[in-house]
C-alpha cells in the first residue's frame, strides 16, 4: 500500500487567512521552524490501480497538481478512482464541487454524509450535470467492502467505516441530533499483503472499536487537531475547546499521546494539525515529547509505503 499526503493541517491551514496567532504569523514571516500546509487529505493505492483520496479539501486542485501520481494521461482522465469522506466538515468535502469539471466521480460515504452534503445544496447541481456524473456508494458502519473506481473493478483495498465521537458539521448543527454515521475512521486493508491502514483524522475520544482499529493497524494516521483542551481560548482565539469541537487534545494526562502509547503500528502520524498548535514547530517541547513516543508529525508531501 502506498500513501501520500496530499494535506496535513485541520480547517483552516496553516496558516490560516484570517489568523494572526504566534505560529501563523511566524511561518508566513518565516521566523518559526515550520511549513505551511493544506487542509486535511491523503491519497491512498494498492499496486496496480489508480489513486483513492480519503476527504477533498477545498485546496484540491493545488493538491493534485502538487503530486505527479494525480495528473492525467490523457486528454481527458483522472487516476482518482474515488473519494472517501470521514465525516461532511467542509474542510474534508468542499473540494468535491471544485471537481466539477464533468467527469465522472465515485465518492464513498456514510449516508448521513451523503445526505448532508446533497440535499438543499443548490450547488451540489454542479456535479449533477449528466446521468451518472456522482456515484454515491454507501459506506456502513461496521462491514468491510472492496475499494472500486468508475469502472467498478475492485482496487484489492478492502475498506470498513469505524464509527467515532464527533460532531454534525457547523452549517448542519441547528437541524438536528447527532448519529454515529456523522463521524467516521476508516480501516483501510491491502487484500496482497494483509497490511493494514488506520485513519482518524477526527476524534472526539476513544471507544473500543476505535481501540480495536489502531491496536491492528501497521500504519496509524490520528486527530493531531489541538495539543491542549484550551488551546484557542488561551491564545486569545474564542471560547471552543477542543471538546466542544470533538478533537481529543494530543498533550496531558488524558489526551492521546498518553491513552494509545501501547500501539504496536510502525508508523504513527498525527495529521489534522490546527494552525495553533505548538506540534507544528520543529523544536517545540510538545513536538519532541510527540516524537520521543515514536509519533511523527504529517507534513504535505510526506509518503509511507506499507
Ligand atoms: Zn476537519
Ligand atoms: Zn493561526
Amino acid at each position: 500500500m502506498r500513501i501520500r499526503v496530499l494535506g496535513s493541517a485541520a480547517g483552516g491551514g496553516f496558516p490560516q487567512w484570517n489568523c494572526g496567532c504566534p505560529n501563523c504569523r511566524g511561518v508566513r514571516a518565516g521566523t518559526i521552524r515550520a511549513t505551511p500546509r493544506r487542509q486535511e487529505s491523503i491519497a491512498v493505492r494498492s499496486d496496480g490501480t489508480g489513486w483513492f483520496l480519503l476527504n477533498t479539501s477545498p485546496e484540491i486542485r493545488e493538491q493534485i497538481e502538487s503530486f505527479p501520481g494525480l495528473h492525467p494521461q490523457a486528454p481527458r482522465h483522472s487516476p482518482i478512482q474515488a473519494i472517501v469522506l470521514t465525516n461532511g466538515d467542509l474542510d474534508h468535502t468542499l473540494g468535491l464541487l471544485s471537481l466539477r469539471e464533468s467527469h465522472p466521480l465515485v465518492v464513498y460515504a456514510t449516508e448521513r454524509m451523503r445526505r448532508g452534503f446533497t440535499e438543499g445544496n443548490v450547488l451540489y447541481r454542479t456535479l449533477q450535470r449528466f446521468p451518472g456524473q456522482v456515484t454515491w456508494r454507501a459506506l456502513s458502519l461496521g462491514s468491510e467492502s472492496e475499494l472500486a473506481g468508475v469502472d467498478g473493478k475492485g482496487s484489492g483495498l478492502w475498506i470498513e467505516a469505524v464509527p467515532v465521537p464527533g460532531k454534525l458539521p457547523i452549517h448542519l448543527e441547528s437541524q438536528g441530533v447527532g448519529d454515529p454515521e456523522d463521524n467516521i475512521g476508516l480501516r483501510i486493508r491491502e487484500a496482497a499483503t494483509g497490511r493494514r491502514l488506520a485513519y482518524f483524522p477526527a476524534a472526539g475520544g476513544l471507544t473500543p472499536m476505535v481501540g480495536k482499529a489502531l491496536d491492528d493497524a501497521d500504519c496509524v494516521f490520528f486527530d493531531g487537531t489541538f495539543w491542549s483542551g484550551d488551546e484557542l481560548p488561551a491564545q486569545g482565539l474564542g471560547t471552543k475547546r477542543a471538546d466542544d469541537m470533538a478533537h481529543l487534545p494530543v498533550g496531558g494526562p488524558g489526551g492521546s499521546l498518553a491513552a494509545l502509547h501501547g500501539l504496536r503500528a510502525s508508523r504513527r502520524i498525527y495529521i489534522h494539525v490546527n494552525n495553533t498548535n505548538p506540534l507544528l514547530r520543529e523544536d517545540s517541547p510538545e513536538r519532541k515529547e510527540a516524537e520521543a513516543a515514536g509519533w511523527e508529525i504529517a507534513g504535505d508531501g510526506m509518503e509511507v509505503s506499507l
